[in-house]
């Protein structure tokens, strides 16, 4: 054996950059671990890449320095006036109450107890999207948090020119099998009363609405008074929608901002609502109405997705001025849903270059105080349309390892049309690479123990086991399949006696010492 060789064998190269957890639960393999962070779970760390010089640290504030007025501190406990209800996982949180949907998500991800969940909602950096409507339908509890496993969203909903109810349905069933954690129904045509009402007794996951698609129906937005605005979402509330994309962040100062973009506003909510700030002369009425809307969702424990209206359409204008403008008013107002007894996620870009992910999801958490990070991909790259699935999972995934809760999937029609059935099975999929990626990078406990297997399969060209293991299994048969190889001892990719796997198998039959110099 080379003097090299020696020396890789008796010194642990990356141990000073290894303080992350180990992936796997059983210590299994030879790597030396995740490089990320350690846990860090109860602090703003919790599953967190190394910050890169110049990132903004973490905000020391939480969701317990924002209680309603109303509420007092004792020996540190937060204390609410007399006769309080709790309504809201966040509420009871607050209070120490362990609820059913907590042991719920401390049970699915199975390396958090129900106390750190309870404990990480109280601090605003977990929220379980829960309406109670929806909960008496059979909706079962996600968490979305960084100290939790990373979650994905698929985007259904019929357009006015595509689609249907029954198709919507399909999609959403389809959408869950291939790994949907939540799922947004953003129809814009068709019955979306029906539509929505239908799609939340079928979803066991929770779902999401972008509650001004529905108001502009039958009218056109310059149209839409405060009354119409409270109105539609009291009734989305009322059926059971667990969270609403309020773009009350974009306000009407914002709005010169865009001139310079190449692209302007992407974000539907978002150009709708500078239409009609443009048109009245008036702010945003989503910020104006924004204590009447936080009434409404406390009720019935709809969670706040806080809209990026201003989200970057290209790179070009990715982390500009007008997206860091609103992403300032975004913290803000997750300060007043706090406040209001409200759980807030954060919406976040978009298309954004892969150098600027980290520094977006850093600066997010410094102004939102660590309320999850939702974003769309972001897409990394501007010129592969028919394939943004694969771009924007890129920046998913860098996303998520820099601190991102949950993805919205893209799928391959984006920027071209409605996505089909089979659009949602790729986009799941992409996603579902990215959040595992992201997963396995942060050392979240035991996320790496369905690679093991998978790995431990392919070394002893276990092809049925394989395959079983994959997460589409379909897929991996129909390729194994495509060229006749006689035995199970290889594949097609080397042939028989090319394959490293076989040579490895009959290598390790010799044993260790009695290996040739040079092997
Ligand atoms: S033939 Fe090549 S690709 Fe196929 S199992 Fe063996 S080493 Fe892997």
């Amino acid at each position: 054996m080379s003097a090299h060789r020696a020396e890789d064998n008796d010194s642990h190269h990356f141990g000073h950059l290894t303080s992350g957890n180990d992936p796997s639960s059983t210590g299994a393999g030879s790597t030396p671990g995740s490089f990320a962070r350690p846990a860090g779970i109860g602090t703003p760390y919790a599953f967190s890449s190394p910050d890169t010089p110049g990132m903004p640290e973490p905000s020391e504030l939480t969701a317990r320095d924002f209680l309603p007025p109303d509420w007092l501190v004792d020996d540190g406990s937060a204390v609410p006036p007399s006769g309080f209800q709790a309504a809201t996982q966040l509420e009871h949180a607050r209070l120490g109450t362990v609820t059913p949907e907590m042991v719920r998500v401390a049970g699915r991800e199975g390396y958090l107890t129900p106390e750190q969940v309870c404990e990480e909602i109280a601090a605003g950096r977990l929220i379980i999207p829960a309406n109670r409507i929806h909960l008496s339908y059979g909706l079962d509890p996600t968490g979305i948090g960084r100290a939790a496993t990373t979650k994905i969203n698929a985007n259904l909903g019929a357009s006015p020119v595509a689609s249907g109810m029954e198709e919507e349905i399909a999609k959403l069933e389809w959408a869950v099998r291939w790994g949907a954690d939540t799922a947004m129904d953003l129809s814009t045509g068709g019955n979306l009363d029906e539509c929505r009402e239908a799609i939340i007794r079928h979803a066991t996951v929770p779902i999401g609405t972008v509650p001004i698609y529905s108001m502009i129906i039958g009218r056109s937005v310059e149209d839409l008074t405060h009354a119409d605005i409270l109105e539609e979402m009291e009734k989305q509330a009322k059926q059971g929608v667990d969270f609403f994309t309020i773009h009350a962040g974009l306000l009407r100062e914002h709005i010169p901002y865009i001139k310079d973009r190449l692209i302007g506003i992407v974000s539907r909510g978002g150009s709708l609502l500078a239409k009609w700030m443009i048109h009245h002369g008036r702010q945003n009425p989503m910020y104006d109405l924004f204590d009447e809307i936080c009434a409404i969702m406390r009720e019935y424990d709809v969670a706040f997705s806080l809209g990026d209206g201003l989200r970057p359409g290209g790179l070009s204008d990715a982390t500009d001025e007008a997206q860091m403008r609103e992403l300032d008013t975004l913290g803000e107002l997750t300060e007043r849903a706090w406040a209001a007894g409200c759980q807030v996620m954060v919406e976040g870009p978009g298309h954004v270059p892969f150098d600027q992910i980290e520094y977006n999801m850093k600066y997010e958490r410094r102004i939102c105080h660590g309320a999850p990070f939702y974003v769309l991909g972001p897409l990394v790259t501007d010129i592969f349309p028919g394939y943004d699935h694969i771009t924007s999972c890129i920046g998913a995934t860098a996303a998520a390892y820099h601190g991102a809760a949950i993805l919205c999937y893209v799928t391959p029609k984006e920027h071209l049309c409605l996505p089909k059935k089979e659009d949602v099975k790729q986009g799941c999929i992409a996603y579902k690479i990215a959040a595992h990626a992201a997963d396995v990078a942060l050392g979240i406990p035991g996320s790496r123990d369905s690679d093991d297997a998978l790995t431990r399969a392919r070394a002893d060209l276990d092809w049925k086991e394989h395959i079983r293991l994959s997460f589409d299994p379909e897929t991996a048969r129909a390729y194994r399949d495509e060229d006749e190889c006689p035995d199970e001892d290889y594949c097609s990719m080397c042939g028989r006696d090319w394959c490293a796997v076989r040579i490895s198998r009959e290598i390790e039959v010799v044993g260790p010492g009695e290996r040739s110099e040079g092997v």
